[in-house]
């Protein structure tokens, strides 16, 4: 469907835990997290019952997410479960990647699309620095096995973080010098603790792969259902994409509403407005009276983000990054 801004609405982000195997320093706490209880999360039926609803209104495609998604149990049979709801055409995966090699099998035979891995240094000191408790190793283990399969498409997405991982973004890119694999790097939010910290702009990286790796030409055709804007480097058989929400905000195309694990239908990031989608098929209502519900959020969805104007007096999201799915 349209929303209000007749911007078509087509894309849905689907947290299905707020609990993750990591602790980045720009989403999590290190410690003293108080996570949902099993009882306030959406169960499997339920997550599959409302994207039934949702595909009647013109959802065709699901990013599940999290938290970290692949640390809720039996995740594959979810993936299974969304594929086969007539009108969803296309199912893909966000993940830190660590528990990448053990389910990719799994994964893969309940028809996952495309998988996308946050992995922000190939740097072993570096990304435990950021996650605090990864192993690098670990996750490239997984972005290889996951390329064995010719019909999973794989991308990396990498925040940049000033002081942080600034010097190892020029070996991220490396992934994609030989092999099918799209790098997004992407613009740090403040959002929970990523007010904290300092990202490192587009246009800065943009100079440093220029400086090694030559000059990036735009590919201007998209890839995916995100708003990536996409390069090509000669001789490099991946993209590079840049994700940019607060300095080359991209609203004004925006397809996309988001489902937090304990089931609150949200139209942006960054505001928190939506509707508890999980008290309405909790409390026994009509889909007919749900659906409303859904039209009525996607419809209102906000024109456009104000990351660039923190201190106005408008309702901005408190939760954080891993409650939310990104
Ligand atoms: N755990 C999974 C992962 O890390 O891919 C999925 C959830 S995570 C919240 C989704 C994406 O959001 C990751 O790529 C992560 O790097 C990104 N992210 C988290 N906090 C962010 C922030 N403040 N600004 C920009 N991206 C952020
Ligand atoms: Fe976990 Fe992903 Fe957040 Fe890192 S970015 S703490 S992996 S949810």
């Amino acid at each position: 469907m349209f929303d209000n801004y007749n911007r078509k609405i087509d894309y849905i982000r689907i947290s299905v835990t707020d609990r993750c195997n990591l602790r980045c320093i720009y989403c999590m706490p290190e410690k003293g997290i108080k996570c949902l209880e099993s009882k306030e999360i959406l169960s499997y039926e339920e997550i599959i019952h409302l994207c039934e609803n949702f595909a009647k209104i013109g959802i065709s495609k699901v990013k599940i997410t999290g938290g970290e998604p692949l640390v809720r149990k039996d995740l594959a049979l979810l993936i299974k479960g969304i594929k086969n709801i007539k009108g969803i055409n296309n199912i893909t995966l966000t993940t830190n990647g660590i528990l990448l090699e053990e389910q990719i099998d799994a994964l893969a035979d309940a028809g996952i699309d495309a998988i996308n891995v946050s992995i922000d240094s190939l740097d072993k000191n570096t990304y435990k620095n950021i996650t605090r408790v990864g192993n690098v190793d670990k996750v490239i283990r997984g972005i290889n096995k996951v390329l064995e399969y010719k019909d999973i498409a794989v991308k990396i997405n990498c925040v940049p973080i000033e002081g942080f991982n600034e010097k190892g973004i020029l070996d991220v890119i490396k992934l994609a010098q030989n092999k099918n694999i799209h790098i997004r790097f992407i613009e740090l939010m403040p959002i929970g603790f990523g007010k904290k910290i300092n990202g490192i702009s587009e246009d800065k990286i943009k100079k440093m792969i220029n400086g090694r790796y030559g000059e990036l030409i735009p590919h201007n055709k998209s890839i995916g259902n995100g708003p990536s804007k996409y390069y090509t480097l000669d001789n490099f058989q991946g993209k590079i994409g840049f994700i940019s929400a607060v300095n080359h905000k991209f609203c004004d195309t925006c397809n996309r509403v988001r489902l937090t694990s304990n089931g609150f239908l949200k139209a942006c990031l960054q505001f928190n407005e939506g509707q508890d989608l999980k008290s309405i098929i909790r409390n026994g209502k009509s889909d007919d009276e749900l659906m409303e519900v859904i039209r009525k959020v996607i419809y209102d969805k906000p024109k456009e983000n104000r990351f660039l104007d923190l201190n106005s007096s408008e309702k901005f999201e408190e939760n954080i990054m891993s409650q939310i799915g990104g």
